[in-house]
């Protein structure tokens, strides 16, 4: 699938356009969102555990040097190799060199947004290894040729008789659109697959540092199975995934699966400290971690724009977006979506690749609301919006009308005009019609204005006050 964010536009009107699309994915949000409130309000000092784990985040990024040096001395010591990769292009080539080094063709890979994001199964296919996606949602978009669609729920914009017909191409099945005879299809196209690997590649929750391990957090065993049948594991996770140690877990484990998916725990929490103890006769012979950067230095830099790091990936704040609700993750044009996502892909991307993202949202506020760690996303987009201003990336018929607002904002016989005039016109228009708006009035309707204008109207209500 063809995807980047110099094409938002073109995406974002074709998912207006996709009405089936815009239902499933607003229905799908609401649900979980409904589920989310449920959940979290019978959950007890529910405040309390948010506030805590963002105290602990806060402190991990604040001395994330000391952290990272600890996890990797830790992990070393538990046996596992650990890998620093600066960007994405490092990244892809050490997962590529573990691959080759035992010899697979093929990997087994659980759902991993960080190997998404340094488009690792393009180039282990470049390179003649076969990367199979066995988280279902991914397994369904990998079919399709697409990206996920939702942080949590990457099949979240298909229907099961879509995915009914996904199996039937793809996979020479009978159609059906019955779940449990899919989830039966996926399960049996997968198993071999799992026994035949050599190397599983999975994503990381979170890396505890004292104890020098990995917590991959799931619900299909797909990621167990990922972590334990192959001789080779492999986990690719950024490098503020970490938590200081063991104790701070539950905190976590307590938010993140009441914020992604309704839960009250995940099914499977997978802790990974090293390769199989010899004679237990399971587990990987050997496990690596590819610490990513990728920019995420650069991100820790700036004391405001950090707090974006916080993130957990619960995707709550994509559930409750009402830009998310009606445009769903692809119009986005990359891996992080949503509000999260529109203050990611300028960070990681750059002012000028990413700069629509930012706008992909009304500003209302709750993905803050919603969010455990309480990330303050809408100051953050803010600033992005800024600094693609300041970078000169904004488009042109946006500068010019900033450009003609101020002009009018600064004279103020010039603003007394342009704001009385609109009303005093559509008076004219038969019917006294709203004010003709060509190309915005398309998609959503436009308010009268007010036919005594706006400075009027505020000094009658300021002597009103008085
Ligand atoms: S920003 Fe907050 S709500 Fe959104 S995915 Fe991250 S942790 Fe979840």
């Amino acid at each position: 699938m063809d995807k980047t964010p110099k094409k938002i536009k073109k995406y974002v009107r074709q998912a207006l356009a996709d009405m089936p699309v815009r239902t499933a994915v607003a229905n799908a949000a609401e649900t979980s969102v409904a589920s989310r409130d449920k959940i979290a309000g019978g959950i007890p000092y529910w405040e309390l555990v948010r506030r805590k784990v963002r105290s602990i985040k806060k402190d991990v990024l604040e001395h994330l040097d000391e952290y990272l040096i600890e996890f990797e001395s830790n992990c070393q010591a538990n046996g596992i190799k650990v890998h620093w990769a600066r960007d994405g292009a490092s990244a892809r080539e050490i997962v590529g060199k573990i691959a080759r080094d035992c010899g697979a063709s093929m990997v087994v890979k659980s759902k991993s947004l960080t190997t998404e994001e340094v488009g690792l199964n393009a180039y282990l296919a470049e390179n003649g290894i076969e990367p199979v996606e066995t988280d279902l949602g991914e397994c369904i978009v990998q079919l399709l040729g697409q990206i996920p669609s939702h942080l949590v729920a990457p099949a979240l914009h298909l229907s099961r008789q879509d995915i009914g017909r996904v199996f039937q191409d793809k996979l020479g099945v009978e159609y059906t659109e019955d779940p449990a005879e899919l989830t039966e299809i996926a399960r049996v196209h997968l198993r071999q697959k799992f026994l035949s690997a050599r190397m599983g590649i999975s994503g990381a929750n979170f890396g505890i540092a004292r104890e020098g391990c990995i917590c991959v957090v799931e619900n299909e065993c797909n990621a167990r199975l990922t972590v334990s049948l192959p001789k080779v594991h492999v986990a690719v996770m950024g490098v503020e995934k970490l938590i200081p140690d063991m104790a701070a877990l539950p905190y976590f484990l307590k938010l993140l699966p009441a914020s992604a998916t309704g839960q009250k725990s995940s099914s499977y929490v997978n802790i990974i400290g090293g390769p199989g103890r010899e004679g237990a006769g399971e587990g990987p012979q050997e496990v690596h971690v590819v610490l990513l950067d990728n920019g995420r230095s650069r991100i820790l830099g700036d004391g405001q724009l950090r707090e974006t790091l916080m993130c957990i990936r619960c995707g709550a704040c994509l559930n409750s977006c009402p830009v998310y609700r009606q445009i769903g993750g692809h119009a986005y044009g990359w891996v992080y979506m949503g509000p999260i996502g529109s203050a990611l892909i300028p960070q990681y991307l750059g002012e000028k690749e990413g700069r629509y993202a930012p706008s992909l949202s009304s500003l209302c506020g709750a993905c803050r609301e919603i969010c455990p760690l309480e990330i303050n996303i809408p100051r953050h987009l803010l600033k992005l919006r800024n600094k693609v201003v300041r970078a000169k990336q904004s488009g042109f018929f946006e500068r010019i009308a900033m450009k003609l607002w101020a002009f009018a904002a600064a004279r103020p016989l010039v603003y007394r005009f342009v704001t009385w005039f609109p009303g005093k016109f559509q008076m004219l228009l038969p019917g006294k019609r709203a004010f003709p708006a060509p190309g915005y009035m398309g998609r959503r309707a436009i308010g009268r204005f007010d036919s005594k204008g706006f400075a009027k109207r505020f000094r009658r209500m300021e002597r009103k006050n008085d």
